[in-house]
């Protein structure tokens, strides 16, 4: 079990979960012992094993689910969001998210049907053909499946400068639209989620705003990640892996990562490749068949900032888009 870590006005009880995606080792997630509550920053993955933890370092606190007071998630996804159905099965408390994590948490069904259609015709224009299939399927199934796994939880909506349980809230989206930071500035620590991970590259996800448009992921992702090198802060607590402290140096390191990436694009894109399926293609290799939803994602995401530089163009020919240098 990981040691409670002291803060001035609160005691940190790291939960670290071993994980086995390839790219990540460990979900993070944080019991916070105040005067004002026994809050949990995000809740883990939905298995037994990940519950069992939880009720280990509530036991490490001299608590159990039963004292806990709320949970705050620092963004939606199924690794930080897993066991607020269990918890909640056993003690009615509030969730605090973001706005735009509520009709993902919800699973609302106009708000899925029309992310389902959003990447359809995203695929389809991007030139992506049969590819996007498997990935329609699941979200069919979401669709379907709604009812069953909808979290039913009170969601209090938080944003930009709230205040909760003695913590700032920062708005760092781009990993996923609802990303958010919780600062304790007096103690000059943050817990924020998945924007900057240690040793492992974060991908900006494309995703649909409430009204259907593509948000800026990869613009989002660097603002953000400029906003945590500013930061009055001389520890992360991360969603994965160790916390950071050297967090300036790592916003550094991946903000010029996304440069590199960018000088590639252009080359590719020089060099006649036009479609971005094609340039993602050509940039990935076989992971374009294994990884297709992550990996164009992460081409789209580029094309958009680098057209928001004015640095590429596109236009539309035959119901798909081509890119070439402006
Ligand atoms: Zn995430």
């Amino acid at each position: 079990m990981a040691e409670a870590i002291r803060q001035q006005t609160y005691t940190i009880y790291p939960v670290i979960q071993p994980a086995d995606y390839p790219t990540l080792k460990t979900i993070n997630f944080f019991l916070i012992r105040r005067e004002d509550g026994l809050v949990l920053i995000d809740a883990g993955v939905d298995t037994d094993d990940c519950m069992d933890r939880l009720r280990d370092t509530l036991k490490q606190a001299g608590a159990e689910i039963g004292d806990l007071d709320a949970i705050l998630l620092t963004h939606h996804h199924e690794d930080h969001s897993g066991l607020v159905p269990r918890i909640l099965e056993e003690k009615d408390i509030p969730v605090y998210a973001h706005r735009d994590a509520v009709p993902r948490l919800r699973l609302d069904k106009e708000f899925l049907e029309m992310r389902l259609a959003f990447f359809r015709r995203l695929y389809r224009e991007m030139g992506g053909g049969e590819m996007g299939t498997g990935r329609f399927a699941r979200l069919e199934q979401t669709i379907r499946e709604a009812p069953k796994y909808a979290l039913k939880a009170e969601i209090v909506e938080i944003g930009e400068g709230d205040r909760v349980f003695g913590f700032e809230v920062i708005e760092t989206p781009g990993h996923s639209p609802d990303s958010i930071t919780f600062l304790d500035a007096e103690g000059r620590a943050a817990f924020t989620g998945d924007v900057l991970i240690d040793g492992s590259s974060v991908n900006a996800i494309i995703d649909p705003a409430a009204n259907g448009s593509r948000l800026p992921s990869v613009s989002q992702q660097r603002r953000s990640l400029e906003r945590l090198a500013r930061l009055d802060a001389d520890v992360l607590y991360t969603g994965h892996h160790g916390s950071i402290r050297n967090h300036r140096e790592l916003v550094r390191d991946r903000i010029s990562r996304m440069d590199k990436k960018c000088e590639k694009l252009i080359s590719l894109i020089g060099s006649g490749i036009s479609v971005p399926a094609q340039i993602t293609e050509a940039y990935y290799g076989k992971l374009y068949n294994t990884q297709f939803p992550l990996v164009m994602s992460e081409i789209i995401g580029h094309l958009d900032y680098l057209e928001e530089q004015g640095k590429v163009e596109k236009a539309m020919e035959d119901g798909v888009w081509h890119y070439r240098p402006a």
